[in-house]
């Protein structure tokens, strides 16, 4: 299949791309183009204008800013795999995103190309919620930042309107020698996950848990945060039993079902998944 026609726009700042997005009726911005071409070429999607956002400067950044680490829109995924200030600071993002596809998607594939996107099985938006992460969306009313927890509106739908470009987030930077761990279950490797679960996790000097944070993806449209099962293991050790409580919870979210699997299946693999997690990343605790 070929797209329907369109009209290709190549602006070279962000605020061209902007007047762009606010005068052109049906308008897509084009990242790496790794899931909108396909959906063009299918013709889920028939934008009447394309916009790249291939020349624009300064939205590609992966720096460590303050106690947060920021990563730009048009950063490739490889880039953010690769960069060793990830590595440093986010030692959880590099180990997804070797589950994310393949190498030659990540090397077009954009950190703001997979948020926007929000497919439910994505990795990316579950390690971005897991680490609190906070969206900047930049319109020509200016900028405003959208939580993770209200970035997810629905199937594939985020709170980025239409005359919005993501510029990039902030996402938490944990302390030194935290836990963490990044697991999940896919047909294939390189594959969406059927279900994923990110899990950070630090311990006190009694070795009880003082900070945890556990993010599933491909069981709702949007990342689950699994608040109830992080309240559950505050203040307790790092243990088998406690961590059964966790997966009960886990087990009991209200999942999705599609043609690839059931419901049933999801809430099982959910807690399984999140006994694998927690447990991976107590062991990586160094205190
Ligand atoms: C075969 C295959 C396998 C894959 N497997 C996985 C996987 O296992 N896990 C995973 O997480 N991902 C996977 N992906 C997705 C891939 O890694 C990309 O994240 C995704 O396709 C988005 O690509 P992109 O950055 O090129 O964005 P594009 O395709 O260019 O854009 C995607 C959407 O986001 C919008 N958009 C892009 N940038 C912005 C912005 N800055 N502001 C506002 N809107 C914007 C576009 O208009 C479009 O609607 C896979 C993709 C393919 C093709």
């Amino acid at each position: 299949m070929k797209p329907a026609p369109f009209k290709y726009h190549s602006p070279r700042s962000v605020a061209e791309a902007l007047e762009l997005a606010t005068s052109l009726e049906n308008a897509k911005f084009l990242a790496g183009g790794q899931s909108l071409m396909p959906m063009m070429n299918f013709r889920f999607v028939q934008p009447d204008h394309v916009i790249d956002l291939n020349l624009i400067d300064g939205i590609s950044a992966i720096e460590r800013r303050g106690d947060r680490l920021f990563i730009g829109a048009m950063a490739r995924q490889r880039d953010i795999e690769r960069s060793s200030v990830v590595q440093e600071t986010c030692p959880i993002i590099p180990e997804a995103y070797h589950l994310v596809s393949h190498t030659q998607i990540r090397n077009r594939g954009t950190f703001g190309g997979s948020l926007c996107h929000h497919d439910p099985a994505s990795e990316q938006p579950c390690f971005t919620a897991a680490l609190d992460g906070i969206v900047i969306a930049q319109s020509k009313r200016g900028q405003r930042e959208i939580p993770m927890s209200a970035f997810s509106k629905g199937y594939m739908t985020t709170a980025i309107a239409a005359d919005e470009l993501m510029v990039g987030a902030s996402l938490a930077i944990w302390p030194k020698g935290h836990g963490y761990a990044f697991i999940e279950y896919s047909r294939r490797h390189g594959d969406y996950a059927i279900v994923g679960v990110a899990v950070l996790v630090t311990t006190d000097v009694n070795r009880r848990i003082n900070k945890i944070s556990i993010a599933l993806c491909g069981v709702a449209p949007g990342p689950v945060r699994l608040h109830a099962a992080e309240q559950a293991l505050m203040g307790q050790s790092p243990d088998a039993t406690q961590f059964e409580r966790a997966a009960d919870i886990a087990r009991g979210i209200e999942a999705m079902e599609d043609a690839h699997v059931t419901a049933d299946y999801r809430q099982h693999l959910a807690g399984v998944l999140t006994t694998r997690a927690l447990v991976a990343a107590a062991a990586r605790i160094k205190n």
